[in-house]
This record gives structure tokens, sequence and C-alpha cells, in this order.
């Protein structure tokens, strides 16, 4: 569309809605790849609404959301009981900044606290600044705590991690289409298989500060580690005074079946990173959480966010962990997932190689004959959205507060579009 005065003026008068009331899903897209960085690779649906678990596109097509914004949206879109909140908070203040103090804020890092069994909070934004928060505490701590010489600490990671997208982070990512061409890389990192206990100590120096791991490895298709292993590295990690912090960015809140993956087991972290779910599906909330321990290496200045803590996404948070509670999300996971998972396995028949994952996080991989590009084509024509994790995964993650009867027809979409498939071959 051509842009002039006129334009900036009638959207300050009129608003966004009015400017892209009548656009069809074709100009959304083709404004997208015409203006926007090509970093991701989106499926063909441009989703102009959404509400529970349910989403529609221009033209009015309805899709169930089984991607949830990789469980961002647990509490499905528009909850109405965070919605309120917001709103609420709309009206008294949104960002003040850390200069200052705020009930909000307050009530917050007091509710994580108490929500994750851990000592205190560092407010954040993203999953991936949560994460950098985590990796500045360790290292602090190594120098400051265990005495470790400076500059020399280190901290052991897993093969096929997934901890966000900035270039100390993509530094010790295993997959080269994340790190290629923006090293050089941030040194101090080691890397160990996922799911061995036994070659994270045999990987610890004098040196390590901390291991760092998603409990479950969700960007990786959804690797379930043996049972123990969380546990088991619990042990390696107190034996060898090297700190654990657990990535719940995408497992926490209730999405495996438990507050956080974790639980499952003996496995206490000294320093988790969450987010996603936290902001309620409304806002980017985000957050290192710790022991007093780990957490009291910070002074002023070590560390900061202008968004972080703001009283907006505090407040939204707040009511998202109350949401969470009062309605049994982890009981409710833990049964969501049980059922699609059944359900799935019995629709697939012998199209499901396997099925992946704990609670409503799950990784349905399909046998090498289906082809990946009519598979994700049939979801989406059949109203489910999902997207491969890695090949032939399929991600089901949908809003935990999703309906029995909307579970039964995510199901039942599964079925049509798996046969539609199938069917042809
Ligand atoms: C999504 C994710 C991140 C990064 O979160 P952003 O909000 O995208 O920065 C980090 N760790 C895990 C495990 C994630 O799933």
């Amino acid at each position: 569309m051509a842009w002039d005065d006129a334009l900036w003026r009638r959207i300050a008068e009129r608003g966004v809605h009015d400017a892209i009331a009548r656009w069809t899903d074709e100009q959304a897209i083709e404004a997208t790849e015409r203006f926007g960085a090509h970093n991701y690779h989106p499926l063909p649906v441009n989703i102009v609404r959404a509400k529970g678990a349910r989403a529609w596109d221009a033209q009015g097509k309805e899709y169930l959301d089984c991607v949830g914004a990789y469980s961002a949206v647990a509490h499905g879109h528009l909850a109405e009981a965070l919605v309120r909140e917001a709103k609420a908070q709309l009206e008294r203040s949104t960002l003040v900044s850390r200069a200052f103090y705020t009930p909000e804020m307050a009530l917050f890092v007091q509710a994580l606290a108490e929500y994750s069994g851990l000592d205190a909070v560092c407010p954040m934004n993203t999953g991936a600044e949560a994460v950098e928060t985590c990796i500045k505490l360790a290292r602090k701590w190594a120098y400051t705590v265990k005495g470790v010489p400076e500059d020399r600490a280190e901290i052991v990671v897993c093969e096929n991690n997934f901890h966000g997208r900035t270039t100390t982070i993509v530094g010790f990512s295993t997959e080269e289409r994340y790190r290629r061409f923006f090293g050089p890389f941030a040194p101090g990192f080691r890397i160990v298989p996922f799911g061995d206990a036994e070659a994270l100590e045999a990987a610890v120096t004098p040196n390590t500060a901390a291991f760092l791991a998603e409990p479950i490895q969700a960007e990786a298709g959804v690797i379930v580690p043996p049972d123990g292993y969380l546990a088991q590295v619990r042990q390696v990690c107190s034996r060898h005074r090297v700190l654990l912090v657990w990535d719940e960015v995408q497992t926490g809140f209730c999405r495996t079946g438990r507050r956080f993956a974790w639980n499952h087991e003996d496995a206490r972290p000294d320093l988790m990173a969450v987010g996603k779910a936290l902001g309620g599906g409304l806002l980017p909330v985000s957050a290192a959480v710790g022991t007093r321990e780990a957490m009291a290496v910070f002074q002023p200045g070590d560390h900061g966010s202008t968004f972080g803590g703001n009283p907006l996404a505090c407040a939204v948070a707040v009511a998202a962990m109350a949401v969470m509670e009062a309605e049994g999300y982890a009981g409710r996971a833990e049964r969501s997932g049980a059922f699609l998972r059944t359900a799935f396995l019995r629709a697939g028949g012998g199209s499901i190689q396997e099925i992946r994952g704990k609670g409503l996080l799950l990784g349905v991989e399909f046998v090498p004959e289906l082809p990946a590009e009519r598979l994700q084509e049939a979801f989406l024509r059949h109203g489910l959205l999902t997207k491969e994790t890695r090949r032939r995964t399929f991600r089901f993650a949908p809003p935990i507060a999703t309906e029995q009867a909307e579970l039964e027809e995510i199901a039942e979409r599964f079925e049509s579009a798996v046969r539609s498939v199938a069917g042809t071959m």
C-alpha cells in the first residue's frame, strides 16, 4: 500500500485496524516478505484473530492452535482473567523503570520465588535474556564464591541444545544453521551428549561453573532424557560444586504435567531460566530464578533491563501463575497429553514412528514413507496449526486451557489429515 502523510494521519485518527481491515491474507504475507527480514519461514497462514484454542485467517478459516506460540500460550489466546488484569494495570501504570520500586514487581518476585520453590528472582523479558542472566550469575558465582581463576570459568551444555538466539547462546549451539557466519563466539562452553550423566561428570573440571540444560529438549524434536537423568545430574553437580541451571523456558509452568519439568525428579536447580507461558500469552515476561546463594552475587550495576520487571508484565505474570494454580494446570496438562497421545496413536496407526514428550508437550514423529511437506499441508488444510520441529517430527503443544471437546476435535482433524496423506501412498 502507498504510504504517505495522509496514511500516518489516518492511522493516528482511526487506528491500526482501520488500516488493515480489508487486507487479504495474500496482502499481509506479501508485505511481510517485502519489508520484513527473512529470519523465519512462516507457513502460508495469516492469523487475524485468536481466542482460546482457536485462531482464524482473513477468509474466516478456523484452526485449532497446536503450536501455542511454543508453549507461551498456555492459558489460551486472550484468556479472560489475564486480559482483565492487563486492562486494570493499563489504568494504573505500565512502565516506570528499575530506578524505582513498584508494588507489582514486589508481588511478582515473591510469587515467582514461591511458585518455583527457589529464593530470588531477576526479572527479564525474553527467554534468551533469562538464559544470559543465568550465565552471568553462574560465572560470577564461580569467580567470587567457588574461587575459579578469573576468565577461566566453564559451563557445560548439551548437544542439540536450544537456549535462544543471542551471539553467546548460538555460540554453543550444535546446530550449524544457528551458528554459521555469526562468530567469533564467546569461549567457555563445553558440549556433552544430552541424557548422559556420566559424560557430564567426565567433562567437569575444577573450573566448571555450571551445567546448563533443558530438562526436555523441545526444539531438538521433543527429546525426553532417560528416567533418572535429572536427579543424576543434580547429584553430579552437587558432588563437584557445580551450579545446576535448568532452562525451563519452554517446559515450565505445567507444560509437562508438573510445575516445572525438573519436578518430575529430585532435581532442584541452583538457577533456572523461565519465560514463555509466564507472560500468559499476552506479553514477553521472563526471569532468572535461583537460590539465595546463586542470586546473591549480583550487585547494583551488574545486570539490568529497561523493560524487565515492568508493572504491566508483573501484574499479568502473577495472574498467569494464579490461574495455573487455581485451575490445576499441571494435572490438566498431564491428562490432556495422555488423551492426545492415545488418540494420535489410534488414529495414526502405522503412520507414526514414535510419540515423544511429557504432559501436553508432544512430538509426533512420522514414518519416513510419509512426506513431511504433504503432512504439513494436510494439517493446515484440516484446520490444525502445527509445525515440524526436526525432520518428520511435528510438535503438538496446544494451550493447557484447551477443553476436552476441543482435544477431541484436534484428534479428529489429526486423523483426517494423516489419512489424507497415508491413504494416497
Ligand atoms: C524459546 C526458548 C528460549 C528462548 O526464548 P525467547 O523468548 O525466544 O528468547 C530459550 N530456551 C528454550 C528452552 C526455549 O524453548
